[in-house]
């Protein structure tokens, strides 16, 4: 089944979106929230937005291990999410200041 967000431009631009947003501020770690399953088939994240429900399950994935799995799972849903170059949180299109490019809680701080 094809996935939504593995169709060229948008992740094209989103790619491009997120490295200036670490030009922005090199120092920031983006903290993802998410739950792992390990099966025999793989590993299969799914990722949620810092603040509500909203959330992307990714496909399974086999790596060596957890860790290169986590890697490769947030490379492909970062796609759905918004960084903020503030304070790192993955958050969804309703809880981010595509002005301030910030998350809604840091935006609304400065
Ligand atoms: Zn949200
Ligand atoms: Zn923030």
């Amino acid at each position: 089944m094809p996935r939504k967000y593995h169709t060229g431009s948008r992740n094209t631009w989103m790619e491009a979106w997120w490295s200036r947003m670490r030009q922005k501020n090199p120092n920031v770690v983006f903290k993802s929230k998410y739950t792992m399953k390990h099966t025999d088939g793989g590993y299969q994240f799914t990722f949620f937005c810092a603040y509500c429900d909203f959330c992307c399950k990714t496909g399974w994935i086999r790596a060596e291990s957890s860790e290169e799995a986590r890697l490769l799972a947030e490379n492909e849903a970062r796609m759905e999410f918004n960084g903020c170059h503030s304070c790192g949180k993955w958050v969804c299109n309703d809880h981010y200041d595509m002005q301030a490019m910030m998350c809604v809680e840091c935006a609304s701080e400065k």
